[in-house]
C-alpha cells in the first residue's frame, strides 16, 4: 500500500474508533501528514504498522472524583490519565484542570507529548491527564479536597519509574502541593512522583520558568538562523498564566518589548511593555482579572473579550514582530493570522499546545511567516521536569544558573534537530515537518527495537 493511503487509512480509523475527539484528530492529522516523506523513504515503519500502534494509548484511565464543597455538598467530576507511550521512559506529561477537559483533549495533549518528549533527547515517555474540575471561584479548601479526592484514585497508576505527572492549565504550585501531600499520606512514601514541586521540598530551580524561558530561547535560535535576534522585537503574548508570565519575563530580560497578555475575560495592551511584577501580583498572588492591570497602569488599554468581534482575538490584532500564543488550543484562527500578516509579523512561536488552527498555520506559512511549533518551542517545561526527576533520584539540588544553562542547551538542540531534519526530508525551514519527523523517528525506532509489545 502506498504511504499516502496508509496514512489516510489510519486517520479514517481514528475517526471511526474515536468519534467526536476533534482535537485528538487534529493533532494526529498534522503529525501523520508530515510523516509522508519519511514513510516513503523507510518502509520499515509501515511494515511494523507503527502508525496504527502509536495512535492508540497504551492505557486510558477514567475515574470518578467525588469531593465536598464548602457548603458540605458532594460534587462529582471526571478524572483522566492517558498513558500514551512508555517506549522512551516513564510516562511524563501534565495534569489539566479546566471545565473544557474531556477524553479528546487529554488524548490530543498526550499524543503531542510523545513526540515533544522524544525531541528533548531525554528518557521520557508521553502521557497527559486532568479533570473537568474548574479551580476558578473555589476556595483553597475546596481545591485541596478536590486534589485529595483526585489523588485517591490516581496514586494507583503513578510512580517515580512508571508515570510522573506535572502541571498544566489550572494546575500550578498550589495544586501540585495538595496532590503530593495526599500521595505521601496514602503511600507513606516521599518520592518524586510529581514535578513542579515547591523548591522547599523537592522541586527544581527553573521549573516554574522553564516553559516560558524555553519558548523565548527557541524563538531566539529560530531568529538567529535567519540573521535576526529577539532583542528589540515588539512581541505579543496571549495568556496570563505560567507560560505567558515567564515568556514575558524572559523577553524583557533579553531586550524585547512584550506588549500584551490576555486571560479568559480580556486582553491588555501596554505599548511601553508589560510590567511583570504587576502581572505576577494579579495572577500568581491574587488570582485576579487583568482588568486590574489597566487600573494600575493608565497607559495600558484593557479590551474585554465581549467587546471584540467574534472569530478573532484582540491580542492578534496588535502590531508585532513576534507573536507568542501561550494560552490554550486553537486560540489563533485564520482571521487572526490575516491580522498578523497584514501587521508585518515575522514569527509565530507556540508557547501553548496546538494554539494555532491548521487554516491559520497554512496562511502564515504561505505568507512567509516563520513558525515555531509547540512540540518543539514549548518543550522546555517537560525538559526541566526531567531534570527535576534526575535531581530527585540522585538527591541533588542544582542552582538556578545550572538548570537554566542546561535548558538553553536543550532548546538549542531541539531547534537544531528540527531544522536539520526538515532540510533532510525536503522541507527546509518547515519546523513542523522537522519536529514531527525527528520526534517520531526516535520513538518508532525504539518501538521496533523493543518488539511488537
Ligand atoms: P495556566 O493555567 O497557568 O494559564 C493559562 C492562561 O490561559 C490563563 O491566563 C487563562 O486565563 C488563559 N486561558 C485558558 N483557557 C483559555 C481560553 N479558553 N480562552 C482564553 N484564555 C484562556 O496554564 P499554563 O500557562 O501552564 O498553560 C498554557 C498553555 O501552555 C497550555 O496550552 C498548556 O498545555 C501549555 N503548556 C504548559 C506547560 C507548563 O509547563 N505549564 C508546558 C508546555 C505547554 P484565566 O487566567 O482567565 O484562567
Amino acid at each position: 500500500m502506498p504511504a499516502r493511503e496508509y496514512i489516510e487509512a489510519v486517520l479514517h480509523e481514528i475517526q471511526v474508533h474515536s468519534p467526536g475527539q476533534v482535537e485528538f484528530y487534529q493533532a494526529a492529522e498534522e503529525v501523520l501528514h508530515s510523516l509522508l516523506p519519511l514513510l516513503e523513504e523507510e518502509p520499515k515503519y509501515m511494515d511494523q504498522n507503527i502508525l496504527r500502534r502509536i495512535v492508540v494509548p497504551e492505557r486510558t484511565i477514567i475515574f470518578r472524583v467525588i469531593w465536598t464543597d464548602d457548603a458540605g455538598k458532594p460534587r462529582i467530576n471526571l478524572g483522566y490519565r492517558v498513558q500514551f507511550s512508555s517506549t522512551l521512559g516513564p510516562y511524563k506529561g501534565g495534569l489539566r484542570f479546566h471545565p473544557s477537559v474531556n477524553l479528546g483533549i487529554i488524548k490530543f495533549l498526550g499524543f503531542e507529548q510523545i513526540f515533544k518528549n522524544a525531541l528533548t533527547g531525554l528518557s521520557i515517555g508521553g502521557a497527559k491527564g486532568g479533570s473537568n474540575f474548574d479551580p476558578k471561584g473555589k476556595s483553597d479548601n475546596e481545591v485541596m479536597r478536590f486534589c485529595q479526592a483526585f489523588m485517591n484514585e490516581l496514586y494507583r497508576h503513578i510512580g517515580q519509574t512508571h508515570d510522573v505527572p506535572a502541571g498544566d492549565i489550572g494546575v500550578g504550585a498550589r495544586e501540585i502541593g495538595y496532590l503530593f501531600g495526599q500521595y505521601k499520606k496514602l503511600t507513606g512514601r516521599f518520592e518524586g512522583i510529581l514535578t513542579g514541586k515547591n523548591l522547599r521540598w523537592g522541586g527544581s530551580n527553573t521549573r516554574r520558568e522553564a516553559t516560558g524561558y524555553g519558548s523565548v530561547y527557541f524563538a531566539e535560535n529560530l531568529l538567529n538562523a535567519h540573521g535576526e535576534e529577539i532583542k528589540g522585537k515588539i512581541c505579543t503574548v496571549s495568556g496570563a498564566g505560567n507560560v505567558a508570565i515567564y515568556t514575558i519575563e524572559k523577553l524583557r530580560s533579553m531586550g524585547a518589548v512584550p506588549v500584551s497578555c490576555s486571560d479568559s475575560k480580556g486582553t491588555v495592551h501596554h505599548p511601553g511593555g508589560i510590567n511583570v511584577e504587576t502581572l505576577k501580583a494579579i495572577k500568581e498572588v491574587n488570582r485576579g482579572s487583568l482588568e486590574e492591570y489597566a487600573r494600575l497602569h493608565p497607559d495600558a488599554t484593557y479590551i474585554p473579550l465581549h467587546e471584540y468581534p467574534e472569530g478573532g482575538h484582540a491580542v492578534w490584532n496588535i502590531p508585532c514582530d513576534v507573536a507568542f500564543p501561550s494560552a490554550t488550543q486553537n486560540e489563533l484562527t485564520l482571521v487572526d493570522a490575516r491580522h498578523l500578516v497584514s501587521n508585518g509579523c515575522q514569527l509565530v512561536n507556540e508557547g501553548a499546545n496546538m494554539p494555532t488552527t491548521p487554516e491559520a498555520i497554512n496562511y502564515l506559512q504561505k505568507h512567509g511567516v516563520l513558525f515555531g511549533p509547540a512540540k518543539a518551542a514549548n518543550a522546555g517545561g517537560v525538559a526541566v521536569s526531567q531534570l527535576e526527576m534526575a535531581q530527585n533520584a540522585s538527591m541533588e539540588h542544582w542552582s538556578f544558573a545550572e538548570v537554566d544553562t542546561r535548558l538553553f542547551a536543550i532548546m538549542k538542540n531541539i531547534f537544531d534537530t528540527a531544522h536539520t531534519t526538515a532540510e533532510a526530508y525536503g522541507s527546509p525551514g518547515n519546523l513542523i515537518v522537522g519536529a514531527n519527523i525527528a520526534g517520531f523517528k526516535k520513538v518508532a525506532d525504539a518501538m521496533i527495537d523493543q518488539g511488537a509489545v
